[in-house]
């Protein structure tokens, strides 16, 4: 192949793979292998001037603009994407380079490292310090207005604290979201039949790109600020990197911890290899590497940007991916509660960011489909910090014809019955309600601590509760006796008194967590708080129509469905007629929205909000705690205005009561 047939074909590829990064959020290409194709072709143009084409990939920030339905940001001062440094001969080198523009030094104030927080960028503009647009990175030049979405961000400021920032200043930053609330996430998406993300990263920049601010307050987002730019030369209030992260904190803008100011490249060096043998791992959140940035801001000015792309005065120290190649070696099936079945790999063992690893979840057989696993498969691993390790995809250049395709199971591997799969959804389901392993599940997640909490029952346990045929389902525990648990193999009198005692107290809980216990399809547990809130008994919950479900904002016509279909099964009946002659509380404590934010609030609604309607924003106060009331008085805590709010918002004007906008309403309520 001639180089000029490769550097056509690398940049079709990168083109490519950068679209579905940036622009659809959804990478089909490794970073590291993506990163590897960039510099091929970096090289090749080097080292081909005559090849050079100014729209090449390497050229550009980010992916070429394209249709979006947001509005368009053009940036104060464009924002710049970072070269990479993968080692410390790299390192050297980008170190000579600034040596030779600003002489020998970088002055006594050395250099400033930090975190590469692996997120979306964002710019943030505070105009007196009050937030007036958030905008996406876009092309460097032009982003995306998310105002409305970066405002239902709890860690981002309405307002600026302390004093002394320039009138108008861009706050830059990361969006990122922690391996937690990405776990959990995924986790909803995939129960809901809804796509999953790759990665956190993907993840916080398809969130953050949403249409409706509704859906982006419900992704846990956060942000960290690095960066700034002001108009011409406004003054600063800081020289150095340094002194503005310690600057940007004092106005209560996050900045990512683990920073380090540094004399020399020998302490570059040692930070670095800290944070990728030993900080890396700790992090609540993904790095892709580490930035060092000359740390003096007169000499970043000075040393300026390279084709407007990368600055000279700042680099990435990468760090070798946190992704391994191994052997797919199974697909196991486990029975979930509520019969889902949900697919396995085992993979051969593997270490990967310093862990071993021998499963990932697959969460369903389209997503084996859709990646085209197969057992035998030489597989990408990705492990981070806490995550359950994913498979990336396989490597299809190691097959050797002896790969085995999976189709999903046709029978419950734990009893037996035949699987029903719903057209309309992703998962196959075991739907025999005496399955082994459906029951046991079941139980796991009824006495679990986010359900009723009842200490004391391991998976062993509850197998020998069944196996010895005390409990057939949840309702059967609140009759177990002292006696009867005693008896059996490794229980002494004394873990038995405890078990019937943490059972006993269960009945206290609340209607919510039951319904987070038993386990209805689709419900998770914003959505059992929302019934169990709503219809204050269970009496009322099973008397209510699929009509009367759906017309509660939150709650789909899937999940209103499943929920009066539970409430209206044969064995859910059997066990909710013991668990109410057991004497369990089955109501809602009636302080609904007590721990909301609005808690005990009167709230009135003025004028047109910009994407709430009236009944969606009384019912969010509502759920939050608060009260809505239609006149403005001295007893008003807050009232919310939109567009065209003409005497109540005066009326709250006169009388000083706290006036805010939907935006920062989303943003409350995101807290
Ligand atoms: P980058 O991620 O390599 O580095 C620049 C970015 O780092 C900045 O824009 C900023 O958002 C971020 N950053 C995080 N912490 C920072 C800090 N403390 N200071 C300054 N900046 C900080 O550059 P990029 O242009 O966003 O993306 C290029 C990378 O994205 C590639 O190296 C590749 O790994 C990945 N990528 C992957 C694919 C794929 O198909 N997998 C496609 C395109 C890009």
């Amino acid at each position: 192949m001639s180089t000029a047939t490769r550097v056509v074909e690398l940049r079709r590829l990168l083109e490519r793979a950068a679209h579905e990064y940036y622009v659809l959020d959804k990478p089909t290409l490794a970073d590291a292998a993506y990163d590897t194709l960039f510099r091929e072709l970096q090289s090749l143009e080097r080292e081909h001037p005559a090849l050079h084409d100014a729209d090449s990939p390497t050229q550009r920030v980010g992916a070429a603009v394209t249709a979006s339905p947001l509005a368009k940001y053009t940036h104060l001062v464009s924002m710049a994407s970072l070269d990479n440094a993968f080692d410390e001969t790299e390192l050297v080198e980008w170190q000579d380079r600034v040596a030779k523009l600003v002489g020998s030094a970088v002055g006594e104030e050395g250099y400033c490292c930090e975190l590469k927080i692996d997120g979306a960028a964002v710019s943030l503009t505070y105009r007196n310090g009050t937030l007036a647009t958030g905008a996406t990175r876009g092309n460097g030049s032009v982003g995306e207005d998310v105002t409305a979405n970066i405002c239902t961000i709890a860690d981002v400021p309405r307002h600026l604290e302390g004093s002394g920032w320039p009138e108008v200043i861009e706050i830059r930053g990361e969006v990122y979201m922690t391996f937690d609330g990405f776990e959990r996430m995924n986790t909803d998406r995939a129960k809901a039949g809804e796509d999953v993300f790759a990665n956190p990263r993907n993840s916080a920049a398809g969130a953050l790109r949403q249409k409706d601010p509704r859906e982006t307050a419900k992704k846990p987002l956060r942000f960290f600020g690095y960066a700034f730019a002001v108009p011409g030369n406004a003054a600063l209030p800081f020289r150095t990197q340094w002194a503005l992260l310690e600057t940007l904190e004092s106005w209560g803008i996050p900045v990512a911890p683990h920073r380090r100011p540094c004399a020399t490249l020998d302490d570059v060096n040692a930070w670095a290899r800290d944070l990728e043998s030993t900080t890396r791992a700790t992090l609540p959140f993904a790095i892709d590497g580490g930035v060092v940035k000359v740390n003096r801001l007169a000499l970043q000015s000075e040393l300026g940007l390279i084709g407007g792309r990368v600055p000279r005065w700042a680099i990435a120290r990468k760090f070798a991916p946190d992704i391994a190649e191994t052997v797919l070696l199974d697909i196991e099936v486990q029975v979930g509660r509520t019969g889902a079945l949900t697919p396995r790999a085992v993979l051969a063992p593997v270490d990967v960011g310093g862990a071993t690893i021998n499963y990932a979840t697959l969460h369903n057989f389209d997503l084996v489909a859709e990646k085209d696993l197969r057992i035998g498969d030489t597989v990408l691993v990705k492990r981070a910090g806490e995550v359950i390790p994913q498979i990336l995809g396989p490597v299809p250049e190691r097959r050797t014809g002896e790969e085995r395709v999976v189709q999903a199971p046709t029978h419950c591997p734990a009893c037996g019955t035949a699987v029903v799969r719903d057209e309309e959804e992703v998962a196959s389901y075991c739907p025999n309600v005496r399955c082994a392993g459906r029951r046991l599940e079941a139980l796991a997640h009824f006495t679990s601590r986010d359900a009723m909490d009842i200490r004391g029952l391991s998976y062993q346990r509850i197998e020998q509760l069944l196996a010895a045929g005390l409990v057939d389902d949840a309702g059967d525990l609140y009759s177990l006796t002292v006696e009867q648990v005693a008896r059996l193999e490794r229980f002494a009198e004394k873990s038995a008194e405890q078990l019937v005692a943490a059972i006993d107290a269960s009945r206290q809980q609340p209607l919510s967590r039951l319904l987070i216990a038993v386990g209805i399809r689709h419900v998770g547990a914003e959505s059992a708080k929302l019934l169990a809130r709503s219809f204050g008994t269970l009496d009322a919950l099973e008397a209510a129509s699929v009509d009367e479900l759906e017309a509660l904002h939150g709650l789909g016509h899937t999940m209103a469905e499943a929920v009066h279909a539970w409430c209206h099964n044969e064995s859910v009946q059997r066990m909710l007629s013991k668990l109410r002659a057991a004497g369990l509380r089955i109501d809602e404590p009636r302080a609904a929205g007590s721990d909301g934010v609005f808690k005990g609030l009167k709230m009135v609604l003025t004028g047109t909000l910009p994407t709430l309607s009236r009944s969606q924003a009384t019912e969010l106060v509502e759920n939050a705690g608060g009260k809505v009331t239609s006149s403005v008085s001295k007893s008003t805590d807050i009232v919310v205005a939109g567009e065209e709010a003409g005497s109540k918002l005066e009326k709250a004007q006169q009388l000083g009561v706290t006036v805010i906008d939907e935006a920062e309403l989303l943003r409350r309520l995101a807290t």
